[in-house]
């Protein structure tokens, strides 16, 4: 979609640090990370929100969701811990409109987030 920041990253128009691709995903390095991992899971079709996930990406958002658990393994933070996140429209603090699964792990979190 034009105009979208992460379609753009998707299509390398614009760079990022790419940890992980394949034929559906691309899970990039945040540009401002919160922990010591901080990665963004995203589908490379533009789904805006999750407000907007049907049972057709049924099979997309599973593999987000397993990707960051494989992601999480390849950093040695699966057994001590990461959290997932996916912020959803304005009181969930969502800054850009194509869905992205944040990975954060690597140093102890607190709960209930802020
Ligand atoms: P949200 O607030 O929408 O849940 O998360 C958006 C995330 O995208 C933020 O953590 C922000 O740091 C990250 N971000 C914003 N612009 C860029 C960019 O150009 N490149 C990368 N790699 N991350 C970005
Ligand atoms: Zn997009």
């Amino acid at each position: 979609m034009a105009d979208c920041l992460f379609c753009k990253i998707v299509n390398r128009e614009i760079p990022a640090s790419i940890v992980y691709e394949d034929e559906r995903i691309l899970a990039f390095n945040d540009i401002n990370p919160q922990a010591p991992t901080h990665v963004l899971v995203v589908p490379k079709a533009h789904i805006a929100t999750l407000n907007d996930v049907s049972s057709q990406d049924d099979q997309i958002v599973g593999e987000l969701v397993r990707r960051a658990a494989a992601i999480a393994k390849t950093r040695g933070i699966s057994a001590g811990g990461f959290r997932t996140v996916f912020n959803t429209n304005r009181e969930a603090g969502q800054t850009v409109f194509h869905i992205h699964l944040h990975l954060l792990g690597g140093r102890a979190m607190e709960w209930p987030p802020g």
